[in-house]
């Protein structure tokens, strides 16, 4: 039996941060972290984007955590007993805590048929399992047109590789982006040579090793593309097990206060796991990317650690598509009311995105340090009209 004063399950940037969190108040406090992953914490973007363009090295993405936090890797915490404060690990190993948080992330979706060689990317091991057959291999398939599709198309079209990129919506981020940009993307990726597959989807993968057949149906029609490696990204799904067999309230995530705390207050939840209030918008909500696992982390470590504060952050995203960027916040979902400036079509422009007349998210397409800016507009509650959103192009 181990005693840690906080205990972080989970080993992803959420943990990472958690940890800094905790000592920015608690110098010495006993931390243990127990994470799945065979090795140590790293950030997650960089395994999509800048590994690819080499703007960042592979040692440059792991977390130096402090020397004396306790890491448990290649471990899976089993049970959860909120009572005794206790966790048990796949082990057999009994963990204590006075403090815990649940930081565990989310799983890749998987589809209901395939070799065990698709690639449902998430980790550094997928990222160098890919890397390792993108050296050798050239035709690629990706399916999924979501940030994991779309940025690992890119990716590997940048390598020079012959991709095809598979969804079954019109058009490349059809969740996100209005239906003329997801338009526009599709014919950019087709002029950096990608085989964009719209509306259609895979029935069958066959073949082992490098030796893949990908079935497209589009419309009853079969198409079979052959190809050397497979990625999916086709969503994920919040790793909630835990949590519910300790009987604490889950929905979609973990549920937990604007202090973090779940239903037990000793425990706690961050990250893409965690379903919380949403100061800025005044909806629960969970959301899975790289700023708010790092603001949320920090601010639960602080809190688990006794500071009387309360998450009130809304995070934003980002995303790199070949040549294009954006960074966004709030809520984007291509089925809301949209206004539009563009100062070149889709090169440089923003959108808002509207619910019952007020502005709840915004877009920022190839316009930079303007997310706080884009808060106050959200924070405004009010409608935004293309003059006002001009008035931030300038
Ligand atoms: P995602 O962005 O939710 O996209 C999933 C895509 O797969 C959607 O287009 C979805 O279509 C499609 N899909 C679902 N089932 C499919 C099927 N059977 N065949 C083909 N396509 C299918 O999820 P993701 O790309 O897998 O990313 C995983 C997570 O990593 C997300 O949480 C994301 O936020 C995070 N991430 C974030 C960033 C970033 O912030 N830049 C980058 C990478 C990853 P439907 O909409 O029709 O279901």
């Amino acid at each position: 039996m181990t005693h840690y004063d906080y205990l972080i399950i989970g080993g992803g940037m959420t943990a990472t941060a958690a940890v800094s969190g905790i000592r920015q108040q608690d110098e010495t406090g006993r931390i243990g972290l127990i994470t799945a992953e065979p090795e140590p914490p790293y950030d997650r973007p960089p395994l999509s984007k800048q590994l690819w363009t080499g703007r960042k090295t592979l040692d440059a993405i792991y977390h130096a955590l402090p020397s004396e936090v306790e890491v448990h890797v290649g471990r899976t915490a089993q049970q959860l007993d909120p009572a005794q404060k206790q966790v048990l690990d796949d082990r057999g190993h009994r963990f204590t805590y006075n403090k815990l948080l649940l930081a565990t992330g989310s799983s890749p979706r998987r589809l209901p048929f395939g070799p065990d060689n698709v690639i449902y990317f998430r980790t550094v091991k997928d990222y160098r399992c890919l890397r390792r057959l993108a050296k050798s291999h050239n035709r690629f398939a990706v399916i999924g047109g979501g940030f994991i599709g779309s940025e690992i198309a890119a990716a590997l079209a940048q390598q020079g590789k012959q991709v095809t990129l598979i969804f079954p919506e019109a058009g490349i981020g059809s969740r996100l982006f209005p239906a003329d940009l997801s338009n526009f993307l599709n014919d950019y990726y087709r002029q950096k040579g990608v085989d964009v597959q719209n509306e259609s989807s895979v029935s069958h993968i066959a073949g082992s090793r490098t030796d893949l057949a990908v079935t497209l149906d589009d419309d009853w029609v079969h198409r079979v593309v052959g190809v050397h490696g497979v990625v999916a990204g086709i969503g994920v799904t919040p790793n909630t097990r835990l949590a519910k067999a300790a009987g604490l309230e889950v929905g979609n995530g973990i549920c937990v206060n604007e202090k973090l705390q779940t239903s037990n207050s000793h425990i706690f939840a961050a990250g893409d796991v965690a379903n919380y209030p949403d100061a800025l918008l005044g909806t629960h909500r969970r959301v899975e990317h790289e700023d708010a696992a790092n603001a949320m982390g920090q601010t639960a470590g602080r809190i688990m650690a006794g500071a009387a504060e309360t998450y009130d952050y809304s995070p934003m995203f980002y995303s790199d598509l070949f040549d294009l960027g954006y960074e966004a916040v709030g809520e984007l979902d291509s089925r809301m009311e949209t206004v539009s400036a563009w100062q070149e079509p889709y090169q440089k422009g923003i959108i808002a995105y509207h619910e019952n007349g007020r502005v709840r998210g915004i877009l920022l397409w190839n316009v930079w340090d303007k997310v706080d800016a884009a808060r106050q507009l959200i924070a405004s509650n009010r409608t935004v009209s293309a003059t006002d959103l001009k008035g931030y192009l300038s």
